[in-house]
């Protein structure tokens, strides 16, 4: 039988919208089989999503680890972790330090821009989790500086505007290193979205792989078939697993829906097969 897998998603513990009982309820509805619940730098929210999900799926202890590479923000999924790893806990405690200091300075520079009340909006809507851009693009919706969440990157949040702090990120290194001794696989997630050329992608995969990571995302949500064919290529040319995961945050976003994706390509070595 061919299962449903969905490896990236998210819940309120970071910057998606339901609670993780709900993203399980949600994709029950939607037929997943497996699940990982993937924060961004925290793991809060896996004890209660193995709680909800019974034994109608399976979840898959996750996490989105926050890194910089070459001055680019890249983000590295951890799978099939330990959460119980002290190297871990370490980490994520780290991770949301960071978390903390750099949503004060993205505050800072928004007020400066003229957005009143930044930290405590944004504070608000965290709602005590994982800290990001995604709370102070709704509080900037809300002070009607932006329409919507595009705009809102667009203007304020997104790469080389005044709210892109991301100076502090540890290394891709440190990442693969925190999630290898806590016993998962590392997966560079949704490898097409960082606007890197071929050369810039396979000089990060290089650095990827000699750092211990051993897996990409060659499906990511609705991608398009040819973006899929590159990265089974890319898979291949660094001898990488393959995962696969929707990214879903919210019910609002139509196009992102737990479990809703393309198929690995067949040719791919798909990362369940080495769990
Ligand atoms: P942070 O973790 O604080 O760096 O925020 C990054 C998160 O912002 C991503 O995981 C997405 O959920 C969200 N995001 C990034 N770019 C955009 C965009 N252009 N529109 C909407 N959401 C975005
Ligand atoms: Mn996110
Ligand atoms: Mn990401
Ligand atoms: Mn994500």
């Amino acid at each position: 039988m061919n299962l449903s897998y969905d490896l990236h998603t998210h819940s309120h513990c970071s910057d998606g919208k339901l609670s993780p009982a709900e993203l399980v309820s949600l994709a029950k509805l939607n037929n997943v089989d497996v699940l990982a619940l993937t924060d961004h730098d925290t793991i809060a929210g896996i004890p209660a999503a193995i709680a909800a999900a019974g034994d109608a799926l399976t979840i898959i202890p996750g996490i989105e680890v926050s890194t910089l590479w070459q001055g680019r923000g890249i983000h590295i999924v951890g799978l099939q972790i330990d959460i119980h790893s002290d190297e871990l806990q370490q980490a994520v405690s780290q991770q949301e330090e960071i978390r903390f200091k750099r949503a004060k300075t993205i505050a800072v520079r928004l007020e400066k821009a003229g957005i009143k009340g930044a930290w405590e909006g944004a504070l608000s809507y965290a709602q005590g989790g994982a800290i990001g851009r995604p709370h102070f693009a709704q509080h900037i919706i809300d002070v009607g500086y932006a329409a919507n969440f595009a705009q809102a990157f667009k203007r304020y949040l997104g790469a080389g505007k005044i709210g892109d702090v991301k100076s502090e990120w540890p290394s891709i290194t440190s990442a693969v290193s925190w999630i290898n001794a806590a016993g998962g696989i590392a997966t560079l997630a949704h490898p097409d979205k960082y606007g890197l050329t071929r050369t810039k992608l396979y000089a990060l995969l290089q650095d990827f792989a000699d750092a211990g990571g051993r897996s990409i995302e060659v499906v990511s949500g609705n991608q398009n078939a040819d973006v899929t064919k590159k990265l089974q290529k890319a898979a291949a040319d660094f001898s990488l697993l393959a995962s696969c995961g929707s990214d879903f945050h919210s019910p609002d976003n139509k196009w992102q829906s737990p479990g809703v994706m393309s198929p690995l390509p067949k040719n791919c070595q798909a990362i369940w097969d080495f769990w």
